[in-house]
């Protein structure tokens, strides 16, 4: 009867010509972006969730937006959840960049296009695209800004001509091993360090350099602060300096710079406190720099993360493609995702203003109090 009639045809017409159709049929309104963040205990995960979620809505789109408390099953689970209530785009920040494939493989044959927030999913063909920062760079800077607070290298972060000589000590930290942007973190830092190490004038103590050694899984704070106290007690008991360590992000720096402080140190970098280095511009670090306690952080503007992210689901949800930046760099191990890198910015303390004030991302009331 007619009811056949219609279904066939329906059925036809997705088939053709599926995206198209279906944007051009469906107002915002009837359409809903699934948006899975990883846990709230980093600042960063919460704002760029309520930017995503302002965006997505401001455009017209419904939000179902999660937080999954860094736990994979509930992540994997989340997702399940909106690719049963059939929305009609992903974005993803993942905690286990590999452990989604059967989520992204469900959301593949609905015809969901998923899109990685700031960390690749990794071992899946079904990923349509990648919205991130230059990670590599990320890392880059941060082994900069440790060369500039140790006077190795000046400004313009060239190599200074009568720089001390050394040697300093640094201890190494990287982030949790399942995240791709550890490794991009990780090896930035380490290309740039690695000319200091050759010619003695970095040393690490511990002999431990390895990723392995040095990753703190699920980026936690508590475990950050606790290998920083084992250094201490094994490594630094005695009369031996720490000069420097490097640190993947603020809540790491913060546990170690607290180990540091309960050990002694400091507690200003002019009162022996070593250079610690961080990423993110949360703001409880950005405050430990003003006052001179943590060295630096790194500057990834959220707000224009969340953009991109919103764009892309725009782009997929209208059915075109977004705009790459980049096709080379993020292989997951099954292809090269199409991403759009934004730019970073290092942090020290003679550039908060311009950096994060000027740029409305805090406001000066918020760099004074540290909230
Ligand atoms: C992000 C960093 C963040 C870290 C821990 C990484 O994937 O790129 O900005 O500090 O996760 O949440």
């Amino acid at each position: 009867g007619d009811t056949d009639v219609d279904t066939d045809v329906d059925t036809d017409t997705d088939t053709d010509t599926d995206t198209d159709t279906d944007a051009d049929a469906e107002d915002p309104g009837d359409l809903t972006a699934g948006v899975a963040m990883p846990t709230q205990t980093y600042e960063r995960w919460i704002n760029d969730a309520n930017n995503v979620q302002e965006g997505l809505e401001e455009a017209g789109y419904n939000v179902d937006l999660q937080f999954a408390n860094d736990d994979i099953p509930t992540q994997q689970q989340q997702l399940d959840t909106m690719i049963g209530n059939e929305v009609d785009v992903l974005i993803v920040a993942s905690i286990d960049g590999t452990a989604l494939t059967g989520q992204l493989q469900a959301a593949a044959d609905a015809g969901i296009p998923v899109i990685a927030y700031d960390r690749l999913l990794t071992e899946s063909p079904n990923v349509d695209f990648y919205v991130t920062f230059d990670n590599y760079s990320v890392g880059v800077a941060q082994a900069n800004s440790i060369l500039h607070g140790l006077g190795l290298v000046d400004d313009d972060l060239e190599p200074v001509d009568d720089a001390p000589e050394g040697p300093f000590n640094i201890e190494l930290f990287a982030g949790s091993p399942d995240d791709n942007n550890a490794h991009f973190f990780f090896d930035g830092a380490m290309d740039t360090l690695e000319p200091y190490f050759d010619d003695g004038t970095l040393e690490v103590p511990s002999g431990q350099t390895d990723f392995g050694q040095v990753a703190i899984q699920r980026w936690e704070q508590e475990t950050a602060q606790e290998r920083m106290e084992n250094l201490l007690t094994t490594h630094y008991s005695g009369d031996d300096e720490l000069h420097a360590v490097l640190a993947p992000a603020d809540p790491l720096s913060r546990g170690i710079i607290t180990a540091l402080r309960n050990d002694g140190w400091g507690p200003t970098i002019d009162e022996g406190m070593p250079v610690v280095s961080g990423q993110d511009a949360e703001i409880a670090s950005v405050s430990l720099i003003d006052q001179g306690i943590q060295y630096s952080t790194i500057f990834k503007d959220t707000r224009l993360l969340a953009d991109q992210a919103v764009a892309a689901a725009q782009a997929f949800l209208e059915g075109s493609e977004p705009e790459a930046n980049d096709t080379e760099t993020y292989d997951n191990g099954q292809i090269v995702v199409p991403s759009y890198l934004l730019d970073i910015e290092m942090v020290l303390q003679d550039n908060i203003t311009e950096a994060l004030v000027d740029t409305g991302y805090y406001t000066q009331e918020q760099v004074d109090s540290g909230q």
